[in-house]
């Protein structure tokens, strides 16, 4: 059948900086490494803090998002472990030992807490912050943080969840989501609230 999610690309082929390639290439040398990342930029997240105000370092968030499972015999990246991992079985590691020779790629975005935003560079996200929007969003979010500051952050609990959705699935809305994350009361009686005979 054919299944794009089951076709592989070399890792020099793969729409990232050359020098991001020869250091994930590096990486896949190291039996010990699980998991490499790169930046589009080639920077480091703490990079970051000296591009940056300290107002919007203290906005921004590492994240990644899963760019693919690469085989470690021929560098082929393949979108999904499963697919890689038949790859495996079929030709690279026929006869077993497979183990740990994949390694997942993972690229690292810079979010912004306030505007649930991402970018690729370091320079985009600089732009970012530079904008109307993100100038409203975070003085709205000091705010909230301000007036809820014994409470802790909602954007803790849904940092994860948006670490493993692939940047060109999320829609570029920049609208801050406030979704309710409190358990619902159910209406009418509550037995909870009587008293204890
Ligand atoms: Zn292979
Ligand atoms: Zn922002």
């Amino acid at each position: 059948m054919l299944d794009p999610a089951n076709f592989g690309t070399p890792l020099a082929m793969l729409q990232i900086p050359a020098k991001s390639i020869q250091r994930v290439q590096e990486k896949l040398a190291d039996p010990d490494c699980a998991v490499t990342y790169y930046a589009q930029d080639c920077r480091h997240f703490s990079d970051l803090r000296k591009a940056v105000s300290a107002d919007d370092w203290a906005l921004a968030r590492r994240s990644t998002v899963d760019v693919g499972y690469i085989c470690r015999r021929c560098n082929i990246v393949y979108p999904g472990r499963a697919a890689c991992s038949a790859h495996q079985d079929a030709q690279c590691y026929r006869d077993g030992g497979a183990g740990n020779a994949i390694v997942k790629l993972e690229q690292l975005q810079y979010d912004c807490a306030a505007c649930r935003s991402k970018a690729s560079t370091i320079a985009e996200f600089k732009a970012h912050c530079a904008g109307d929007s993100h100038r409203k969003a975070a003085a709205a979010w000091a705010r909230a943080h301000a007036a809820a500051s014994s409470q802790p952050p909602a954007t803790a609990t849904h940092r994860s969840e948006t670490t493993h959705v692939a940047a060109n699935a999320l829609p570029t809305t920049s609208a801050p989501a406030n979704p309710d994350t409190r358990p619902r009361q159910p209406s009418g009686d509550d037995p909870a609230v009587d008293p204890v005979v």
